[in-house]
């Protein structure tokens, strides 16, 4: 089958949405990147229990896109299906005193208003962080020493395996939550999380909201698109020191920039490319590798075909 007919079996039962080509840019927060074969986004959790099934049988390619925020996506799109969790899935619910579940399409800085709204602590120092709960818990976002594997209790996961689709319970103490990772796999849909927050009373948590999202604005180049941190920081130190060090701040290929503000983060100034972002981390990296001797390792997901190695 291929992606027009499986977009036609589909068609039949899908109660979502089904794009066919769908340009996927406007849905990152770089706003670049190529059409998806197909954009689907599903309903509920039985439409995606449905789509992942006919993922599986067909064995055609696939990725989850969460908020887009982490990702650089290619110039040629992505050819198999695009998964993107967005309006049936943004449900937040509390469970007792101090339990949340939250499905995977809601956006990360929704819950943390929600959670201060109710007097829990746990999630108040990431807010800022542009991402959905899925991204987020793949991805481990953190800031200022708080992430939110931290806060983790469960992640339920559709796991994609030759054929089968299973419907997985991840209880986090058998799960790894490091640096920017976990040990969820490109298999497997993050489609909720169950969070156990900190009912103790805090009253100050709007006020540290606020302070970490002046922080933001004060450090982060957040008027142009962009996708956060380009590199990982290597052990020890910050890759935009490094990146500072080697004077590359204002560096430009084509619309893409390494931002003045934080060397890290590299800004489309308008009508930037995949290519281009991803010539500027070559050349990053080239040049922290022969004046610093250190290899910087991409954060962001790379999506698709860049047209050549990344050295
Ligand atoms: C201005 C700015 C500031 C940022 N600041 C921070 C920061 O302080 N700390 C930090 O950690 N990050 C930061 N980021 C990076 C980014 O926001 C986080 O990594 C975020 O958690 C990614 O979530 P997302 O939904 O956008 O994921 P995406 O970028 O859409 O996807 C990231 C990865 O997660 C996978 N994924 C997405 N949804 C699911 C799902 N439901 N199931 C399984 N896999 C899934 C994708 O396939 C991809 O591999 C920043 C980004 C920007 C643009």
């Amino acid at each position: 089958m291929d992606i027009t007919e499986i977009a036609e079996a589909l068609g039949q039962w899908f109660r979502g949405n089904l794009q066919l080509n769908k340009p996927l840019a406007d849905l990152t927060t770089f706003r670049i990147g190529g059409p998806a074969g197909l954009l689907a986004m599903p309903k509920g959790i039985e439409d995606l229990k449905l789509i992942t099934q006919e993922i599986a049988s067909s064995g055609m390619d696939f990725f989850v896109l969460g908020h887009g925020s982490n990702v650089l996506i290619s110039d040629l799109g992505f050819p198999g299906i695009v998964l993107v969790l967005g309006e049936g899935f943004k449900r937040i619910k509390r469970q007792g005193k101090d339990k949340v579940y939250v499905e995977a399409g809601c956006e990360l800085n929704r819950l943390i208003a929600w959670t201060i709204e109710r007097d829990l602590a746990g999630l108040e120092l990431l807010a800022g962080i542009p991402g959905s709960i899925g991204g987020s818990v793949r991805m481990n976002a953190e800031a200022q020493g708080c992430s939110i594997g931290d806060t983790v209790r469960e992640v339920s996961v559709l796991r994609l395996e030759g054929k089968e689709v299973s419907d997985r319970q991840m209880p986090a103490q058998n799960m790894h939550f490091g640096y920017r990772k976990t040990d969820i796999e490109d298999n497997e849909i993050i489609y909720r999380v169950k969070l156990k927050l900190d009912n103790s009373g805090k009253d100050d948590l709007e006020a540290r909201r606020k302070e970490v999202m002046r922080w933001r604005k004060k450090n982060q180049p957040l008027a142009k698109p962009s996708a956060g941190s380009i590199f990982r920081n290597p052990a020890g130190t910050s890759a935009g020191e490094l990146i500072d060090r080697c004077g590359l701040k204002g560096k430009r290929i084509g619309g893409a920039v390494v931002s003045e503000k934080h060397a890290n983060f590299i800004v489309n100034t308008g009508g930037a490319t995949a290519r281009d972002v991803y010539e500027l981390i070559d050349s990053i990296k080239e040049e922290v590798r022969s004046r610093e001797g250190i290899e910087l390792e991409e954060e962001i997901k790379l999506i698709g075909d860049m047209g050549g190695g990344s050295s």
